[in-house]
């Protein structure tokens, strides 16, 4: 195996995408890593919320008028969706756009709602305003005002088409991650061994945790990742659908298991839910483990 690897990165969903290959064949490796970060590149302006011309900001615009047919993949990230909102006693919930305006957290740089604000933005929010037919591949929205955000998958679901796109062209050993947020280790690092990530404690430094890496993924979410002060206060970027609020007690989850999507999306619940959900994640998605930092005082 050639000792050097093949590096390769891209910006998309507002972050850095990076992607790093070992094996014997660079020519191979490049264009499959290409092929790779074109798919990040191509999720990036179907997913966006904040592209006009994505499909999620079409479905946004349309589906309280009836029911919109959307493209196969897409309905089944939909679907993914919407049945880890359910597992998740709905705190992971891409329904939360209305609330992420009202809090100044979607491309604004933060305010504290009215009460009579929030209310509003709660009326249209939750995943039971979201009708999917399975059969049809349409989605439909109960009222105006529904919007849907895929923010707290959409890195995960992207690394999960890349790692498809780079097995598939027989890359066997790899590590690619989202602005750190979400990783991925395709086999083995050249040595044989797992690839060691270290998560990175957000208070104190000395405290590593790190999560071996083989053929699965890691996802991290932190208060720290996006956040706002107000009266004193920071507020974070994860909202807690069930009182309309940023989650306040947990500063950093992470969460590893086989697939990134679903990473991505369960570490976003477990900052709401707290350490004692962590079980219940367990018993509900296998082979996924977690873990909880609080936020300090
Ligand atoms: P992540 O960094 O993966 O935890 O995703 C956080 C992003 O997901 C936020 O910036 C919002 O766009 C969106 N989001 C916030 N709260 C939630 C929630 N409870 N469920 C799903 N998405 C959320
Ligand atoms: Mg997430």
């Amino acid at each position: 195996m050639n000792a050097e690897p093949i590096t390769l990165s891209t910006y998309a969903m507002a972050t850095r995408f990076e992607l790093v290959m070992y094996g014997d064949d660079p020519i191979r490796l490049r264009a499959a890593g290409e092929e790779a970060l074109q798919e990040i590149e191509l999720l990036d302006k179907q997913l966006s919320l904040y592209r006009p011309e994505s499909d999620i900001s079409w479905i946004n615009a349309h589906a309280a008028e009836g029911p919109v047919r959307v493209e196969p993949q897409l309905f089944s990230l939909l679907r993914l969706a919407y049945n880890i909102s359910v597992s998740t006693e709905g705190a992971f919930d891409i329904t939360i756009t209305p609330l992420l305006r009202a809090w100044g957290l979607a491309g604004g740089a933060g305010r504290v709602p009215a009460e009579s604000e929030l209310a509003q933005a709660l009326d249209v929010s939750g995943m039971h305003r979201v009708i999917l037919d399975d059969a049809g591949f349409t989605v439909q929205y109960e009222k105006p005002g529904v919007e849907i955000d895929l923010g707290a998958i959409g890195k995960g679901y992207a690394i999960e088409r890349a790692v498809e796109i780079l097995v598939e062209h027989g890359v066997a050993s790899a590590l690619l991650h989202g602005g750190t947020s979400t990783v991925y280790g395709i086999g083995a690092m050249p040595d044989g061994k797992p690839w060691k990530i270290a998560i990175r404690h957000p208070v104190d430094e000395l405290l590593k945790e790190t999560v071996d890496l083989y053929n699965s993924s890691l996802a991290v979410s932190a208060v720290h990742g996006k956040f706002f002060e107000a009266d004193g206060r920071k507020y974070g970027h994860i909202i807690d659908p069930r009182t309309g609020k940023p989650a306040g007690d947990t500063s950093l989850t992470a969460v590893w298991g086989p697939s990134p999507a679903c990473c991505d999306a369960l570490s976003t619940a477990i900052l709401v839910l707290g350490k004692d959900w962590l079980p219940e994640m367990r018993k509900k998605f296998t082979g996924y483990e977690g873990l909880v930092v609080r936020q300090p005082g």
